[in-house]
């Protein structure tokens, strides 16, 4: 999505460690009507392919999940960050190896928001490593509904969790898709 491409390269910030912010529209401030087009983008992306449910993680993936559910006219669903891993019959849980964080956390949904009969689009906001959407998979599978794919804002290719998720089968789209930022030099693919 070029606006994209553009805002990244207008307000993102390169960190050490091949972190990118975007705390100007997406990630700290969140500018509403931009957020609302990338979901109209995501909405056309996935059009007819029956996704009754957007499952995302809370918190940067929220906004952007809200925007593509306003074109989509579905639920929005976020997994909560939980400190313990006990384990809890109402809930599916899943842990997630932060990139950002170089830790460890579990993220649990509720049973009673994810059921067989759903038809999933999983949402956030970067992809990295791929762990934070291989633990929404799993989340998914756990509850028997089906993954129609997933919608990224800004995908780090470099980082190849998209590459090998993609390899398995899963659809995956992203808005802005990096394939360097070597010296804060930001290229796309
Ligand atoms: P992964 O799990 O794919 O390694 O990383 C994706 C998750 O880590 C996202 O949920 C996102 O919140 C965070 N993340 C990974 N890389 C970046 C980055 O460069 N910038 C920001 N703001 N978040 C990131």
């Amino acid at each position: 999505m070029r606006a994209l491409e553009e805002k990244i390269v207008a307000e993102g910030k390169v960190y050490p460690g091949n972190i990118l912010k975007v705390s100007s529209f997406l990630n700290h401030r969140i500018d509403v009507d931009f957020i609302m087009e990338m979901g109209e983008e995501i909405a056309r992306l996935y059009r007819d392919c029956g996704v009754n449910k957007i499952l995302t993680i809370e918190a940067s993936g929220i906004a952007i999940a809200v925007g593509a559910a306003a074109h989509m006219h579905v639920p929005v669903v976020f997994a909560k960050k939980n400190n313990t891993s006990n384990l809890n019959a109402d809930l599916y849980s899943s842990q997630i190896h932060s990139f950002t964080h170089n830790r460890d956390y579990h993220v649990v949904v509720s049973k009673e928001f994810l059921s067989p009969e759903d038809r999933v689009l999983i949402i956030d906001d970067f992809l990295a490593n791929g762990a934070a959407l291989n633990g929404l998979l799993d989340i998914v599978a756990q509850s028997g509904a089906e993954t129609v794919g997933a919608a990224i804002a800004i995908e780090k290719g470099f980082q190849h969790g998209g590459d090998e998720l993609r390899r398995k089968g899963l659809r995956i789209e992203s808005l802005a898709l990096i394939d360097s930022m070597d010296d804060g030099a930001i290229t796309f693919r």
